[in-house]
């Protein structure tokens, strides 16, 4: 029924540019605040139920109009995407984008679940790039710096019935951004949450809805009004862990008995989204550490288990991970008005091994080490 429909097609895109006295220049590497300042140009993609995908077209950053009555403003049919763009620190000229296939796949998967129109990846990617290159002089350069992108899709119908949307729109921004640590890791502290929950079995918690995030800032304040600067999100009668604010969790373990480590993140049960950060940690980790010293599990770990094991020494390290900071280090949580510590390196603002899955990542983000299919070139 939808072969008749136009696929989103990168060939077709019309592109009107900035003109040079009107464009906003690079802003300095110190100046950088997350997700405030944008490039020049931007990307948008509308679509409709009668034709399909339109032309796509690269024009100059602006306001979107839009009728009052258009859905999404009502009932939130909006899903995001996010990932990066870095200046290779091996050769200068190229740009690297990070498994941007991983992103469109997960995209495609929140569009469809919401009755919005799903779309050609490869093609999407092949307009991001063009987008990029437009704005490559806005790329800040360095370790820790890079263009955060933005993929967003909307339903775009007007009038209040509820119904799978009959225009759609695709847009895509982009925020040059600095490191999230600007002074090398800082060691953040949990409040183990289970009075609100974040996602259940039959949900939408593994799909990037904006939806799913509102309901979560309140949360978050009542856990900074006692000193801690995110929720660890608990599930269930077990009260498993499932992630930490907006990015995924690990737990490093080690058996006293046996001597025998372990890096245990949240299986993907639909309550759990599916990070191209957590998929990389676990790759990684499954290739480099020595299977005679390590376990990679994907296992339900409840706080419960936690707290027994670090009474008795057994919790090695704790971080989130997520496109933003890559990796972020956890060194305490609270659980029922009790602290938790989660040890750090001696001196230090990360465990061993989260210092380690930073370098694995960040060498392949900027083009210091290789690793095939996880990066797009240009
Ligand atoms: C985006 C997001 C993540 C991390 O995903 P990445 O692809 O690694 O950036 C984890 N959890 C939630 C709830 C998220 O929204």
């Amino acid at each position: 029924m939808t072969s008749k429909l136009a696929p989103l097609s990168a060939s077709k895109v019309k592109i009107s540019v900035r003109p040079e006295n009107e464009r906003n220049q690079p802003i300095k590497n110190e100046d950088l605040i997350f997700g405030k300042d944008f490039t020049n140009h931007m990307l948008t993609v509308n679509w409709d139920n009668k034709q399909g995908w339109h032309a796509p077209e690269i024009k100059p950053y602006g306001n979107l109009s839009l009728d009052p009555s258009t859905c999404v403003f009502h009932y939130a049919f909006e899903l995001f995407e996010g990932l990066k763009a870095y200046k290779s620190l091996k050769n200068e000229k190229d740009i690297i984008m990070f498994r941007p296939d991983k992103n469109m796949e997960r995209m495609n998967k929140s569009s469809d679940r919401i009755c919005l129109p799903t779309f050609e990846s490869e093609e999407l990617i092949k307009l991001i790039e063009e987008l990029i290159k437009l704005d490559k002089d806005m790329i800040p350069k360095g370790k820790g710096y890079s263009l955060y992108i933005r993929p967003t899709m909307i339903g775009t119908s007007e009038g209040l019935g509820v119904h799978t949307p009959d225009k759609a729109m695709i847009f895509v921004i982009c925020s040059p951004v600095g490191p999230y640590y600007k002074t090398g890791f800082k060691a953040v502290s949990l409040e183990a949450t289970d009075y609100a929950t974040r996602a259940w079995p039959g949900g939408v918690g593994d799909k990037k809805l904006g939806a799913n995030y509102a309901p979560c800032i309140k949360p978050q304040l009542e856990a900074a009004k006692r000193g801690h600067q995110q929720n660890l999100w608990l599930f269930g009668p077990n009260k498993n862990i499932t992630e930490v604010g907006t990015m995924n969790v690990f737990f490093a373990l080690k058996n006293s008995q046996t001597g025998k480590k372990e890096l245990v993140t949240a299986p993907l049960d639909g309550t759990i989204l599916e990070g191209v950060t957590r998929d990389s940690v676990l790759a990684l980790c499954r290739e480099n550490l020595d299977p005679a010293e390590w376990e990679v599990n994907e296992r339900y770990l409840s706080i419960d288990e936690v707290k027994e094991r670090a009474a008795k020494g057994e919790l090695i390290e704790a971080f989130g991970s997520g496109t933003a900071a890559v990796v972020s280090p956890i060194k305490n949580i609270s659980y029922q008005s009790e602290d938790i510590s989660v040890p750090l390196q001696e001196g230090k603002q990360s465990g061993k091994l989260t210092e380690d899955v930073m370098k694995w990542i960040s060498d392949i983000q900027y083009g210091i080490t290789e690793k095939a299919n996880w990066t797009k070139v240009f």
